[in-house]
């Protein structure tokens, strides 16, 4: 019999580490009543989201649970390319193919729809019948010790194991510390937006841009202070542009995830000494989200009595190193391959605790090294250190992230107990 579980949260790390569980065993392809459980606060009625870069520590595992990363007409993105603000070209920091070679394995770098990878996920968690997945059912606290959470509407629901999924504005974590962690701004805030236009019309004004729409590379053109990352999605045809600029360039700045809608006359006010066609493209700009970049401090482990932590809610991660979802599907991967359809609820403690050795040191790592610009990295490494006492500098982040395979350290953890 697999273990009871029960998952706050259906964002992309909440559905892949129910996904990962239920391919590994827990689950038994037939509904048995409260086996496995998740609870949603949301209904998804109207999903939103940029375009989110999908790096090969996460295409090796999304591809391993089967999923149809076909359908999401995502781009495969061959290199990063730099620009200054007036768009006179530098360098290209990174090519795929480069390291590849280095690390010797050929997953794909791929931009995709956030939407779209959140749908894939959440059908196949929903496909297995094994599956209760609860909408419109906001969790206001979870009992560690007892392994039960308290809904809303007043119900309380118990089970062997509960998995925080929760994301940044979370209940789970403050569970594991006794008290709220407050949030960090790191003084930026970022507007994305979409250029639709290439996609309703064909007819671009912005001729440079249109032009390259078919290229395979996320594009980067920075001042001293502020930014825009364009990348493509969806064959191509839509152009997903992040800018990140300093908190105090615009006014209306909200916590709110992905749903704060940000103005196109702020947007051009911030980048108005940007070169003409950047200059163009903010002023064409369609479905335009603000977010106010923050974090919080990571909590001092991710378990807890019958608690565990997956995604954000675990190490709320900013998009400086396109890494977030990913390390997310990272602690899926390693939280499914240490608790196999054989576990039992005796087992589960000693393989939380694997859990946590896998991922605390490498999830922080990533957190605090995305929370600033690349040249800026080697400043948080003394903050990391508090966490990580043996934490060393990555000298590149591709090198760093994209070799690592936690579900090959869960099995070699699981070789060493026993
Ligand atoms: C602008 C931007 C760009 C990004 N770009 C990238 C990128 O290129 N690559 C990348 O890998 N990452 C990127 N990230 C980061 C990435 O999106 C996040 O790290 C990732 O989505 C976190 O997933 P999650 O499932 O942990 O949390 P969330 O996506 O926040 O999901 C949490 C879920 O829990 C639910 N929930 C919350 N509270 C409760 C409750 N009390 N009861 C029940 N349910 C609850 C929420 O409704 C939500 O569905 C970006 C982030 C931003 C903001």
């Amino acid at each position: 019999m697999p273990l009871t579980i029960i998952v706050v949260g259906a964002g992309l790390a909440g559905l892949s580490t129910a996904l990962a569980l239920a391919q590994n065993g827990q689950s038994e392809s037939k509904h048995i009543p409260n086996l496995f459980r998740i609870f949603e606060q949301s209904s998804f009625s109207n999903e939103v989201g940029a375009a989110i870069h999908v790096p090969p520590n996460a295409t090796r595992l999304l591809r391993r649970w089967r999923l149809p990363l076909d359908t999401l007409e995502g781009v495969k993105c061959t290199r990063l390319r730099i620009w200054n603000d007036k768009e006179k070209y530098l360098s290209t920091p990174v090519t795929t193919a480069e390291i590849q070679v280095k690390t010797g394995k050929p997953d794909d770098w791929l931009l995709v729809h956030r939407v779209d990878l959140h749908n894939i996920l959440r059908k196949a968690v929903q496909n297995d019948p094994a599956t209760e997945f609860l909408l419109a059912s906001k969790v206001i606290s979870v009992d560690y010790e007892k392994g039960s959470i308290l809904l809303a509407d007043g119900s309380r629901h118990e089970a062997d194991l509960v998995i925080g999924a929760d994301g940044i504005h979370v209940r789970s974590p403050y569970q594991i510390e006794s008290r709220h962690r407050a949030y960090i701004h790191n003084g930026t805030e970022l507007l994305s937006f979409f250029d639709s236009h290439i996609q309703c019309s064909g007819q671009s004004r912005h001729s440079r841009f249109y032009e390259e729409r078919g290229h395979r590379w996320a594009r980067s053109f920075s001042s001293n202070d502020r930014r825009m990352v364009i990348y493509p999605c969806r064959n191509g045809e839509l152009l997903n542009v992040v800018a990140i600029h300093p908190a105090t360039e615009s006014s209306d700045v909200g916590k709110s995830y992905w749903l704060t809608t940000g103005s196109i006359e702020e947007l051009q006010h911030v980048y108005r000494d940007f070169g003409p066609h950047l200059r163009e493209l903010c002023a064409i700009a369609e479905d335009l989200k603000l977010w106010e970049l923050s974090s919080r401090a990571p909590p001092p482990t991710f378990v807890k009595g019958k608690l565990v932590l997956v995604g954000d809610a675990a190490h709320p991660t900013l998009p400086h190193q396109g890494q977030g979802a990913a390390q997310g599907f990272e602690d899926a991967a390693a939280l499914a391959t240490l608790l196999d359809g054989n576990t039992m609820p005796e087992d589960i403690p000693a393989r939380l605790q694997l859990y946590n050795s896998i991922r605390y040191p490498g999830a922080l790592t990533v957190m605090f090294m995305s929370m600033v610009h690349e040249e800026k990295r080697d400043s948080l490494m003394e903050k990391l250190r508090q966490f990580v006492p043996r934490a060393e500098y990555p000298e590149s982040m591709f090198e760093y992230s994209w070799p690592s395979d936690p579900q090959h350290d869960g099995i070699h953890a699981l070789q060493s107990i026993a």
